[in-house]
């Protein structure tokens, strides 16, 4: 099964992938992730995207569709199936992805959007720490780890991303309304939209999902 998470900045998309990871053996693909690693080993896609991505702006859609699309050519992931987190962003990635698949065999089954108030964004958001070495998501107001700044998985320290500061925040939901928004018009279109409230707690979004599923 191939699954989309469409949704705000915020609305719990990067949690929700490592549950349905986690237990479902998913593979899961954050184009965040996959260019704050670039970034992290200063590749010329990392160091590129970097501009763009201090300013909360989206990285050109050429870019993140090229690494997409590689990702989606590996075997182990079309036999896992995928979870696309943060991708696509934009009415033109969406098309690039239909035409990039649609030489394959590979299908997508549902479009999962997370609807959440701004209220649950702006928390979630300022909350948010991340590990700085397995990518994972904790929230210093809910999802609080173990021992205080570090990861429960591999022990290393946790961050703050830079762009989930207050003036970059305010920037991102504008580029999420205007840009990609429109995309669940387009998904619901074709039938593949499933739409959830963001605003409960994960555990709670995730069953509202396996029932579905
Ligand atoms: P995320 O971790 O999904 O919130 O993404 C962090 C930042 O990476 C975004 O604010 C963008 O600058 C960039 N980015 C991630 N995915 C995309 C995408 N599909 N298209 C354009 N830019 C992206």
């Amino acid at each position: 099964m191939n699954i989309i998470l469409v949704g705000p900045p915020g609305a719990g998309k990067g949690t929700l992938a490592e549950r349905l990871i986690e237990n479902k053996g998913f593979a899961h693909i954050s184009t965040g992730q996959i260019l704050r690693e670039a970034l992290a080993n200063k590749t010329k896609v990392g160091l590129e995207a970097k501009e763009y991505m201090d300013r909360g702006e989206l990285v050109p859609d050429e870019v993140v569709t090229r690494i997409v699309m590689e990702k989606l050519k590996e075997k182990e992931i079309q036999k896992a199936g995928f979870i696309l987190d943060g991708f696509p962003r934009t009415i033109n990635q969406a098309e690039l992805l239909d035409k990039g698949l649609s030489s394959t065999s590979v299908r997508l089954d549902y479009v999962i959007y997370l609807e959440a108030s701004e209220k649950t964004i702006i928390r979630r958001l300022s909350g948010r720490r991340i590990c700085r070495g397995c990518g994972k998501n904790f929230n210093i107001y809910t999802m609080q780890p173990k021992k205080e700044s570090l990861c429960d998985a591999c022990g290393s320290e946790l961050y703050q991303r830079d762009d989930d500061k207050e003036e970059t925040v305010k920037n991102r939901l504008d580029v999420y309304k205007e840009s990609t928004e429109p995309l669940i018009d387009y998904y619901r279109k074709k039938g593949i939209l499933e739409t959830f409230d963001g605003d409960k707690q994960i555990d709670d979004i995730y069953s509202d999902i396996m029932r579905v599923l």
